[in-house]
């Protein structure tokens, strides 16, 4: 039987790279991990973007192997970067850091075309496109059940929502430029799985600090 052949690029299905976590040796697709970069000077840097130039490594952020995480683990790096200079605390202080300037930029992007505010959010949740919900950390009981129940009314009729709760009420402030906003729906897009997946990792690093 005759195949026609792919075209490089054109045709061929698109290709998830798989890295290896250092510390546990699970494999995962790459953006769904941290990589890990060391600078000339042998500072471990968090490069949530994967851009830094320059040799990496790769974290797979699973909270089992984030609580495992610590100066001795992290020696283990040394067998790639010799000139490593091994500080789990600033490591996570730089990664806490990076994750919000992250998580400020993703909202901003995501804000102009968000529903901000409980009104405009519940009348968002009659449309059937995919939803992810920030919920922050000061809303009221209130408000966090209406939004709930809302959501559990739209997962049992089909339609996708993932909802972000505890979420920074200064990050909300400042990214929005609103002195107080208590619940934002965003639609699903690569940059709300970004702010999802930084969320998360943010919680994770604030509950190891
Ligand atoms: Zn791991």
């Amino acid at each position: 039987m005759q195949r026609v052949k792919p075209v490089d690029g054109l045709t061929k299905p698109k290709h998830r790279p798989e890295r290896t976590c250092f510390l546990c040796w699970a494999t995962n697709n790459a953006p769904s991990m941290l990589r890990l970069a060391v600078d000339e000077d042998g500072e471990l840097w968090p490069d949530l973007l994967h851009k830094a130039p320059g040799r990496g490594s790769y974290f797979c952020m699973q909270s089992l192997c984030f609580s495992k995480l610590n100066d001795r683990s992290l020696g283990r790096l040394k067998r790639s970067f010799p000139s490593l200079n091994i500080q789990y605390a600033l490591f996570i202080e730089r990664l806490e850091k990076a994750l919000i300037v992250q998580l400020t930029r993703h909202l901003s992007r995501l804000l102009p075309s968000a529903a901000l505010g409980r009104d405009a959010v519940m009348h968002r949740m009659w449309h059937h496109a995919p939803l992810i919900l920030i919920v922050s950390d000061d809303a009221g009981e209130a408000i966090k059940r209406q939004v709930h129940d809302a959501a559990s009314k739209r997962r049992n009729d089909g339609d996708a929502v993932d909802i972000l709760v505890d979420f920074s009420t200064d990050l909300l402030a400042k990214a929005s430029k609103r002195e107080k906003i208590s619940v934002v729906a965003v639609n699903n897009c690569n940059d709300a799985i970004r702010l999802q997946q930084f969320s998360t990792w943010l919680t994770q690093v604030k509950d190891a600090g």
